[in-house]
């Protein structure tokens, strides 16, 4: 895998893809630099290395040029986590941009005007790739979050750098974590995998089968499982046609030796509100007109043994609907587990979908060995899928 420390960048112009996709206020004041912050020890060592900068990203969804998503908007906000001063291209491509690459410096930081100003961008097109190339001596991929799009300066434009191209230090991180978790772990390994819907998450369950020695059901796939299995789930979510999966995922788990653990116990409540009634109640006999929208606390006891027993812990997707206060006590509760068996030397990874949102909300995220940057790269990669903007670096 080649990284920056395959690299001496002194001298070099580094055309870094970040993902500077931050949101900003109504005053276009960045409102939460997480992102900037994310890409910072990549820009620091090239710029240790006596190298320069130039920085692409895109910002949010715009349709041709739109004022509103101009990256000139951050580049204060970049220069104060930087700590130097950072030029702004108010193109990414042509003319005024290969003079502001010419002119840069050693030690010197350029931003470039969002890339998705040219629809070229998302649709991979090779051309624009080629004009993006000619702005740097050596390609570096930091931008986990689009790496699972075949975007042009996301993919594409490797191909211009055959031998000079590698990740970037967040980019090789993620890489690190998901093979620390799924290939070279230290077992017992646990998946703790909730959320909404089995459907969403098949791709996930069947990639993880051959890795884990335990599989957490929670959240609302729990109550396809417990119906396929001959519970009564009163009004709780749950999709009929994916009934037979569930067994069939049942079945797998055995024959590979993974113990499922389902809840045995949920919060049930009269409605999706936090102003509904309350009662726990076995997750077999859930009453009619009562729905399953959490964990209930003997789950959570049992729960509590595996994740302390635990040397290696994938989480994604939560075990309630934690966004409503009433039921998100599941969903910390086993924040809670993890952090204690990380304080004990289990490695514990989150991400791939809203456990990254629960966990940041919760203020467990530095208490979590690991946890993702991206989403949807992160749910592709426990899928198993190979993603292109990783593949382009590896090729
Ligand atoms: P996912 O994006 O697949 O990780 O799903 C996350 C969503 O699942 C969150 O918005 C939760 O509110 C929701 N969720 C978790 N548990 C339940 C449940 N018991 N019933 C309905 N929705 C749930």
């Amino acid at each position: 895998m080649k990284t920056l420390n395959n690299f001496n960048f002194s001298g070099k112009k580094a055309l870094i893809r970040v993902d500077f996709n931050v949101p900003l206020d109504d005053h276009f004041k960045v409102t939460d630099a997480n992102r900037i912050e994310a890409a910072k020890p990549t820009i620091d060592k090239i710029l240790k290395d006596g190298g320069s900068v130039i920085l692409m990203s895109h910002l949010g969804r715009p349709k041709g040029v739109e004022e509103k998503y101009s990256l000139k908007h951050i580049v204060s906000k970049t220069a104060e986590v930087l700590g130097v001063p950072v030029k702004f291209a108010s193109d990414c491509i042509g003319e005024v941009a290969e003079k502001a690459a010419e002119d840069l410096q050693p030690g010197e930081v350029l931003l470039l005007e969002n890339l998705r100003f040219y629809a070229e961008e998302e649709k991979g097109d090779v051309a624009f790739a080629e004009k993006l190339a000619k702005l740097g001596d050596i390609y570096v991929n930091d931008a986990f979050g689009t790496a699972h799009r075949a975007h042009a300066s996301t993919t594409i434009i490797a191909q211009f750098f055959p031998n000079n191209k590698c990740f970037g230090m967040l980019l090789a991180k993620e890489i690190e974590s998901l093979n620390k978790v799924l290939n070279n772990s230290e077992k017992p390994v646990t998946a703790v995998l909730g959320g909404s819907k089995v459907s969403s998450k098949i791709t996930v369950i069947e990639n993880v089968l051959d890795k884990i020695d335990h599989m957490i059901i929670g959240g609302g796939m729990t109550f396809t499982f417990i119906k396929a299995l001959g519970g009564n789930i009163g009004n709780s979510i749950c999709e009929d046609d994916k009934m037979a999966l569930a067994l069939e995922i049942m079945e797998k788990a055995k024959a590979k030796n993974v113990q499922i653990h389902l809840p045995v116990d949920v919060v049930a409540a009269d409605a999706f509100s936090n102003e509904a009634n309350t009662q726990i109640v076995d997750v077999y006999n859930i009453p009619e007109g009562w729905q399953g929208l959490d964990v209930g606390p003997k789950s959570l006891e049992a729960l509590k043994e595996v994740i302390k027993n635990s040397k290696t812990i994938l989480w994604n997707g939560p075990l309630g609907v934690f966004e409503l206060e009433k039921f998100a006590e599941g969903t910390i509760t086993l924040g809670n587990f993890i952090a204690e068996a990380t304080k004990n030397g289990a490695f514990s990874l989150v991400g791939g979908g809203d456990s990254v949102a629960a966990v940041k909300q919760f203020g467990l995220e530095p208490k979590m060995s690991y946890v993702s940057t991206g989403g949807g790269a992160m749910l592709e990669m426990l899928e198993g899928k190979t993603l292109p903007g990783i593949a382009a670096i590896l090729s």
